[in-house]
């Protein structure tokens, strides 16, 4: 089932675990019924070429409708997207990784960022509230933020470098294989508070226990959750 993170006369959020990667036609088709079904337009819908980078595209109306059911069209290179336009949804794809929605509630302005353990050492998610601050004038503390399902601080089982990278005080135990497990959820909670966002709902759910939901570790394939958020029209 969709997990519902916001819906209210300004903004529509939710996680779906119908698979949304274009790497297959099932994506195309569950990106139009989601969109009749939850009502976004899914010519306005926007999507980027995820790396594990750091980049944050601000979605203007040129990007409106990139990657909407074209993966040539993704914005290229980008893992966090940020817009203020009514009616664009913007989508963020993961399987394991940390989706986070951010809504400014005072300049009504959205995000939408793709977290892996990559994106989480650049401190992407804290990067992206920096620039929605600097561009369109947010408060953090007018900021309510969403962490989607992603692999638990139990299940996600990484190497040294990992641990390095993201920091000690994020190991939660020792994994099936004797390696250190990191929560990767936290230290995104830990980012977006430590530039004063202190409304952060989190939706508690392991992709890797939950067999509704994708987890490239369990299954090895291409198939996406999607993270969906946009701007009611007024
Ligand atoms: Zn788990």
């Amino acid at each position: 089932m969709e997990i519902q993170y916001f819906d209210n006369d300004d903004v529509c959020a939710f996680s779906s675990p119908l698979d949304a990667s274009l790497a297959t036609d099932a994506g195309a088709q569950n990106r139009q019924l989601l969109a009749l079904r939850k009502g976004f337009d899914v010519a306005q819908l926007t999507s980027a070429e995820q790396v594990h980078g750091c980049n944050i595209a601000i979605v203007d109306s040129e990007h409106v409708g990139c990657g909407a059911l074209d993966i040539n069209t993704r914005i290229p290179a980008t893992d966090a997207l940020i817009t203020n336009l009514r009616g664009v949804c913007l989508l963020i794809l993961t399987a394991d990784c940390v989706p986070v929605v951010l809504f400014d509630k005072r300049q009504k302005v959205i995000a939408a960022v793709h977290a892996g353990w990559r994106g989480t050492a650049q401190r992407i998610a804290e990067h992206t509230i920096d620039k929605m601050v600097s561009i369109f004038g947010t408060r953090p503390e007018d900021v309510v933020a969403a962490v989607g399902p992603h692999i638990c601080g139990k299940c996600f089982e990484v190497g040294n470098e990992v641990v390095d990278a993201i920091g000690q005080e994020y190991v939660c135990g020792t994994g099936a294989n004797g390696n250190p497990t990191l929560d990767l959820g936290a230290a995104n909670i830990a980012q977006l508070k430590s530039v004063g966002v202190a409304d952060i709902y989190d939706s508690g759910v392991c992709t890797y226990h939950c067999a509704e939901w994708p987890s490239w570790r369990r299954e090895k394939s291409n198939v996406r959750l999607g993270t969906y958020i946009w701007l009611k029209r007024g």
